[in-house]
């Protein structure tokens, strides 16, 4: 875009003009954040630093990426686009605190990838395909691959691969040019992708939020953020060990732990108690120290803190 168009563009004032106010605007993806939106955004109008954008448009980036409504709404404006569309994909901080509310539950900011983008590059290989403008603007990342938790790509059967880490740690809000870098490695990244099926875990975490999880008692009565770090728990604690440290794990083995731990939950009463026996042998077998701690290690840290 010329300095001209964007001196134009940034001089129209969002309150006066509820139309589109930008050369170019774009339609939000299925599942695309408020501020990842704002990032491609950018991207579209030849303006690639997100803050430099919202500076131009007095967008508030931290408001973007706390979900805050008054910054959505403009943002919204500023793009001619539905706010409440975009809105519902945004994961929105309560208050100063370290949690966010999205599509009604609760998640700690321990639960989110806030520190890397993770990525379906088949995903993102389909979004270049799929549009004939600025390839920086086509591809985006989807709200479910922000959460820890969510591995695998439901559509392709791969799962998810990281991109933007060490220097772009930096411009992490700056989606559309995290993903730029990953770009001409699409091909390769998928190679590397581990081809799997998502876990009975994550079609129900993706269930909880798109409201299609079948009903399931015992993680239906917990909190979903619970309910993720319980199965990791538990699932650690079944297939490595009570004294498993689940976050030093690598991803392939921490996705078979969490749906193991899982599918534990999900079994109710027998499968839990099962389980639980099973803690119990493998410490009569192998210790000989008494108390809580050592029968169920991190388990049992995390309840007390937990649960208090
Ligand atoms: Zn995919």
């Amino acid at each position: 875009m010329r300095r001209g168009q964007l001196r134009r563009a940034r001089n129209a004032k969002v309150e006066r003009n509820p139309e589109v106010n930008l050369p170019w605007t774009l339609t939000p993806g299925l599942l695309e954040m408020p501020s990842d939106f704002a990032s491609r955004l950018a991207a579209r109008n030849c303006r690639d630093d997100l803050h430099d954008f919202c500076r131009d448009f007095d967008l508030d980036v931290q408001g973007l990426v706390d979900g805050s409504t008054e910054v959505i709404v403009q943002l919204a404006r500023l793009a001619g686009i539905d706010a409440e569309t975009i809105g519902r994909e945004a994961f929105v901080r309560i208050g100063r605190e370290r949690r966010y509310l999205h599509k009604g539950h609760e998640f700690l900011i321990s639960n989110l990838s806030r520190d890397r983008v993770r990525v379906c590059p088949a995903c993102l290989e389909e979004d270049v395909s799929r549009h004939d403008f600025r390839v920086l603007a086509r591809p985006y990342r989807r709200s479910t691959w922000l959460i820890d938790y969510v591995r695998t790509c439901p559509l392709h059967d791969l799962s998810l691969v990281t991109v933007g880490t060490g220097s772009m740690v930096a411009r992490r809000h700056d989606t559309s040019q995290v993903l730029a870098m990953a770009l001409p490695q699409l091909g390769t990244l998928t190679g590397q992708a581990v081809k799997r099926e998502p876990s009975s875990f994550e079609t129900y975490v993706r269930g909880c939020l798109d409201g299609t999880a079948a009903p399931s008692p015992w993680p239906d009565a917990l909190p979903l953020h619970a309910v993720m770090r319980l199965s990791a728990m538990v699932g650690g604690s079944e297939v490595r060990g009570p004294q498993v440290a689940i976050d030093s794990l690598a991803d392939p083995e921490r996705w078979e732990a969490e749906a193991v731990g899982f599918d534990i939950l999900a079994g109710g009463e027998v499968e839990i108690f099962a389980f639980l026996d099973r803690l119990q042998s493998s410490f009569l077998d192998g210790h000989v120290r008494h108390g809580p701690h050592p029968l169920f290690g991190h388990l049992y840290e995390w309840l007390a803190v937990e649960f208090h």
